[in-house]
């Protein structure tokens, strides 16, 4: 098809609303991309935790060497964004040029950025609800978000798959295995939108570059790097948790010679079979893509300043047969979604124990029964006890699965469960006894330096054809808050570098009206399934919009004092519970964040109370 062809389709007008439809979803790149995610495993061994060692408590000692870990890592985490010439690690690989179309000068009721989850479960939400005019602004070529993104080979979600694809009942779908293939959930989030008539609604390719209220129209004026202005009542940030890629920062890097990308630009182009290659990081992303990746390379080292805590993965197929002995109720996977949410654990993705979550149980282990209620020190401490006895467990399995003591000892890691993101393989310990399978122990500086050939440490030079960086991302997508700018003229990251970041419920912040934020800092309601936050922060939009239809108003913003006391209580939650985090992760900005300034520590019951409250007593909004 001709460039004006495809330029006259890429918009057009729908006869019975009126609004815009679009056509600019972007063609695969190449058909080299393609994977699977985790292997299902028979060899139980490989599956099992070994059992704790008998009377393991968190005594002095433990604690001093969980301490000195943690400092000796203090202050060599080092990052930078890709800019200027690391530019070219955030093109996207993984589709055809952008589809031709015109500027856009116009207007829409609701403008979203972001085509991920939370994108598609608001659409299905917002068209149920009747409002149809709406329009979404995505960077990439399609549509998935962190799925788009993200399609290393070994890509699989860590929350049980029936739990965590989105709208499984609407959609009559029961994914293929308990923890779906990255390459599946993409699919499905591809069959979710033509199902629903998301694609005539999104512009892709179209990255919003300021988003600017003006308080005369009461409206958004967004902005984007495709010449649009769009007018829109209500803008919606459902662009991310962990969007923007990040690199680590290391000397020479740019004068590395071989090929050399981000994990979530996986480049296809790049044939890793019979090459050396070389990999930074051990989160979770690095541990799905090393057993895979070792099963074609030559030679892959792996260089690690911080240990994971790999628990078990159990991998299962879905089976006609076990799908039989669920109960088939009404809305299995949101009650499914549910229950799973019931289970506070910190091991929430393994002991979704199947029977408590289809439903056949009422519940899913014996509650422990103390004699009197206990203090909240008490029930860190008690936490803190069966965290560490989970991390003793899963240092015995590094032991009895890695034949090298070197090499075991350097993956074995001290620190509080759940203190850096737990992650789970059955496969990524035993890939250490293969021969060619190298770990470098960087700890606790990390990659300090790159030249041409390769990495060298510790006078090492480590010869590479292909460098990877798994590097992680900047949490709590703070990318996009430079560009929003609401009344008076400030920037959202302006406010909240001058008073410390300050939301309400985590989806408003007071001077930037008719703005919501899915899944950003201080958003909760959903424990460890994002899913499930994106479906509430779903719900309640909805609930926003209908409520300033109802009354007749134009915008809804939150007083001040609403925002400072939920400030205050996200940093009185955070640092309540911080025992249980006391390590250095992205979770805290490695140990420089403010109290209460990311991810909401107050529980997803606690977000449900207060998001009630207001609701049902209306204080903290403005309605004008
Ligand atoms: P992370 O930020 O978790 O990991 C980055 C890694 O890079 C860390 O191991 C870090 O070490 C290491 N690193 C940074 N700089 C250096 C250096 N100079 N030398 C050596 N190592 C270095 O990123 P990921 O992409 O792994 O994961 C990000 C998040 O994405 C996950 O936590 C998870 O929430 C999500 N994710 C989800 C998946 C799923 O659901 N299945 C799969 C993959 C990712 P250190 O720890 O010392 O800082």
């Amino acid at each position: 098809m001709d460039r004006a062809t495809r330029m006259s389709e890429a918009v057009r007008i729908d006869p019975k609303t009126g609004h815009k439809l679009f056509a600019t979803r972007a063609a695969k790149a190449t058909d080299k991309i393609a994977g699977k995610g985790y292997s299902i495993i028979e060899d139980e061994a490989l599956k099992t935790l070994p059992p704790p060692p008998r009377g393991a408590v968190f005594n002095a000692e433990e604690q001093a060497k969980y301490r000195k870990f943690k400092e000796a890592r203090a202050g060599a985490a080092h990052y930078i964004r890709l800019e200027g010439e690391f530019a070219t690690y955030l093109e996207d690989v993984y589709s055809e040029a952008p589809v031709p179309r015109d500027a856009l000068d116009d207007e829409c009721e609701v403008l979203v950025i972001g085509a991920g989850f939370g994108a598609l479960l608001l659409w299905y939400r917002l068209m149920k609800a009747g409002f149809t005019d709406v329009r979404f602004c995505e960077k990439g070529g399609d549509v998935g978000g962190t799925w788009y993104w993200n399609r290393y080979p070994g890509i699989a979600c860590d929350v049980e798959s029936y739990s965590y694809l989105p709208l499984l009942e609407e959609m009559g779908h029961v994914p293929s295995m308990k923890f779906a293939s990255g390459f599946e959930i993409l699919e499905y989030c591809q069959s979710m939108a033509e199902r629903f008539g998301f694609y005539e609604h999104c512009l892709f390719h179209t990255t919003v570059e300021a988003t600017v209220w003006d308080d005369a129209a009461r409206r958004w004026t967004v902005k984007t790097d495709r010449g649009d202005a769009i007018r829109a009542r209500f803008v919606v940030l459902a662009n991310g948790i962990l969007t923007t890629p990040r690199l680590a920062k290391i000397e020479g890097m740019e004068t590395f010679k071989g090929k050399a990308f981000h994990t979530s630009r996986w480049n296809y182009n790049v044939d890793l079979e019979g090459k050396r290659v070389g990999i930074i990081g051990t989160g979770a992303t690095a541990v799905q893509v090393v057993p895979e990746i070792a099963k074609v390379v030559k030679a892959l080292y792996v260089f690690q300043r911080t240990p994971s805590s790999i628990d078990v993965r159990d991998q299962r197929a879905t089976t006609e047969e076990e799908y039989a002995t669920w109960p088939h109720e009404r809305d299995w996977a949101v009650k499914r979604r549910e229950r799973l949410a019931l289970i506070s654990a910190g091991r929430t993705a393994l002991q979704g124990n199947d029977d408590f979550l289809s439903g056949k149980v009422e519940a899913y282990k014996q509650q422990k029964v103390y004699e009197r209620e206990l203090t909240p020190k008490e029930m860190i401490d008690a936490q803190l006890n069966s965290n560490f006895r989970v991390m003793e467990q899963i240092r015995a399995r590094v032991d009895s699965v890695v034949k090298s003591p070197k090499t075991a000892s350097a993956l074995k890691p001290y620190y509080p469960y759940g203190c850096k993101r737990p992650t789970f393989h059955d496969e990524f310990l035993p890939t250490f006894n293969l021969p060619h399978v190298h770990l470098v122990d960087t700890a606790p500086t990390g990659v300090k330096l790159i030249n041409e050939r390769g990495i060298v440490h510790d006078g090492v030079e480590y010869p590479l054809d292909v460098l990877i960086y798994a590097t992680g991302f900047e949490w709590m997508g703070t990318g996009s808050f430079n560009m929003i700018q609401g009344r008076g003229g400030r920037t959202l990251r302006e406010k909240w570098e001058t008073e410390g970041t300050k939301t309400f419920l985590g989806m408003h912040s007071a001077g930037f009206p008719n703005l919501f934020i899915m899944n950003g800092p201080q958003g909760g309601g959903g424990q460890f399934n994002f899913t499930r936050v994106a479906e509430m922060h779903a719900h309640y939009i909805v609930w926003a919009l209908q409520t300033v239809t109802a009354r007749g108003a134009t915008t809804i913003d939150v007083t001040r004092e609403a925002e400072d006391e939920y400030a205050q209580h996200c940093a009185e939650m955070d640092v309540l519970s911080a025992p249980l985090r006391d390590c250095l992760s992205y979770y805290n900005g490695d140990g420089t964040a403010k109290p209460g300034s990311l991810a909401y520590y107050g529980g997803g019951q606690r977000w449900h109370d207060r998001r009630e409250a207001a609701q049902k007593s209306m204080s903290p909004y403005r309605l004008e």
